[in-house]
């Protein structure tokens, strides 16, 4: 449980809210354009304990619950989406991995040092080629020596001009069919025959730079392996599980954000002589943002209490899926409702209001992230087979 008392909680999501919407919205017209983030912004989430707040105590966090995580999540989520997007990994992929299933070896080097950035990763998954999943290209061949040869490329890999080490998965079995051929490793970015290329800019989330990564010869010592030989895909999966339901997580701070825009503007608009807050059609769209930001606030802190009674319990998996696809539903009602309030202003930047253009942009990023929808949907429907149809509730 958490080493703060409820007050210091309270003070620190109130820090965290006023530093996405103060500081951080300050900086990022310029980085809509550069698409790159300044030092100020590592150093100030370094001040306010974004890199620390979510870590176990042994390697310099403040074990906070799960619940309160979430909620921290929430808060940061607010502000604009790149800063978001980096956050989030911050708090989570980033460390978890290799914490799950470094060797001893590694975490003894490398685990203290998330908590103030000195080191930082970037997870690669997807490819080009194929499919993401049993169906990627990247090899990692095995030398006489028992190291690996890695060659293949990936895509849209985020976090990659500030990391040290790439989580990378390869196929190390290609004589295998199913998600037993793929391995993780963890790379650090300056062996030799690491490459990045570039992409194209993003609709949002502006400054969470995405690179494609490109091994060539790329030898990686042996002890670099994170758990065994074919366990790659398990390690993707085990840790997108806790991911999703911060995904979630995120889009609830923003549907939030959007509503409380939403109303503000309602009421201040007046046509025909009166605020368009006072028109039945109006409040129809008001009713359906805060039901649908209400059920997912319900669903994820339920995840919390769920993954604090049981990390390992087994409603988490699918929980968090069904966390992160109703999120989407819930984003697009309540992004496509605050449009739809703003009229044609909220087609344009720059609102009094907040970034209405902008926070529209940055949400679409979550439809992708941590899986697209298809893929939440195919997790809770095996799940839900497989228990019989049955969910259970932390009360
Ligand atoms: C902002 C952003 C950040 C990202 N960051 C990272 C990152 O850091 N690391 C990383 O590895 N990846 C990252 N990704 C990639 C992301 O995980 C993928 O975009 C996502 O998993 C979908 O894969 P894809 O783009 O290859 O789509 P595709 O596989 O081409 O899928 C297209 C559509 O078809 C559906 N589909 C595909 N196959 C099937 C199937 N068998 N059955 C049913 N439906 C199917 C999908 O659900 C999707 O709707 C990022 C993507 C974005 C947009």
């Amino acid at each position: 449980m958490s080493k703060l008392s409820k007050e210091q909680f309270d003070a620190y999501l109130k820090q965290i809210r006023e530093l996405a919407e103060g500081p951080f919205e300050e900086m990022q017209p310029e980085i809509e354009v550069t698409n790159v983030f300044p030092e100020e912004f590592y150093e100030l989430a370094k001040k306010n304990d974004l890199y620390r707040f979510a870590l176990p105590e042994q390697y310099g966090g403040w074990d906070l619950s799960e619940l309160e995580i979430l909620r921290v999540q929430e808060e940061f989520s607010r502000g604009p989406g790149g800063m978001r997007m980096h956050l989030h990994y911050a708090a989570d992929l980033n460390w978890r991995i290799l914490d799950d299933y470094g060797s001893d070896e590694l975490k003894a080097q490398y685990m203290d040092k998330f908590q103030d950035k000195t080191i930082f990763t970037c997870f690669a998954l997807t490819e080009q080629s194929g499919g993401t999943g049993a169906d990627i290209h990247t090899t990692a061949e095995k030398d006489e020596n028992g190291d690996y040869i890695l060659n293949g490329e990936k895509w849209l890999i985020s976090h990659t001009d500030c990391c040290e080490f790439a989580y990378v998965i390869a196929v190390t079995d290609p004589t295998k069919t199913g998600d037993e051929r793929l391995s993780a490793f963890f790379v650090p970015v300056d062996t030799p025959g690491y490459e990045v290329t570039p992409m194209p800019h993003m609709m949002g989330a502006r400054g969470a730079a995405h690179t494609g990564l490109k091994f060539t010869n790329m030898k990686l010592d042996k002890k670099y392996l994170l758990g065994e030989e074919g366990q790659g895909m398990e390690i993707a999966i085990h840790s997108l599980s806790v991911s999703r339901a911060h995904i979630a997580a995120s889009n609830l701070g923003m549907c939030q954000r959007m509503l409380e825009m939403a109303l503000a503007r309602a009421n201040d608009r007046i046509t025909f002589g009166k605020p368009i807050a006072t028109r039945q059609m109006i409040k129809r769209e008001i009713a359906e943002m805060q039901m649908y930001t209400h059920a997912l606030r319900c669903m994820v802190y339920d995840f919390g209490r769920e993954y604090d009674a049981d990390p390992n319990g087994k409603y988490i998996e699918e929980k968090a899926a069904m966390c992160k696809l109703f999120s989407i539903y819930s984003t697009r009602i309540v992004s496509d409702g605050m449009l739809e309030i703003f009229g044609g202003d909220g087609y344009f930047e720059d609102s009094p209001y907040g970034p209405v253009e902008r926070m529209y942009r940055d949400a679409r990023a979550m439809w992708l992230e941590e899986g697209a929808p298809n893929v939440q949907r195919i997790t809770i429907a095996r799940n839900c087979q497989k228990f019989g149809g049955k969910v259970e509730y932390q009360l």
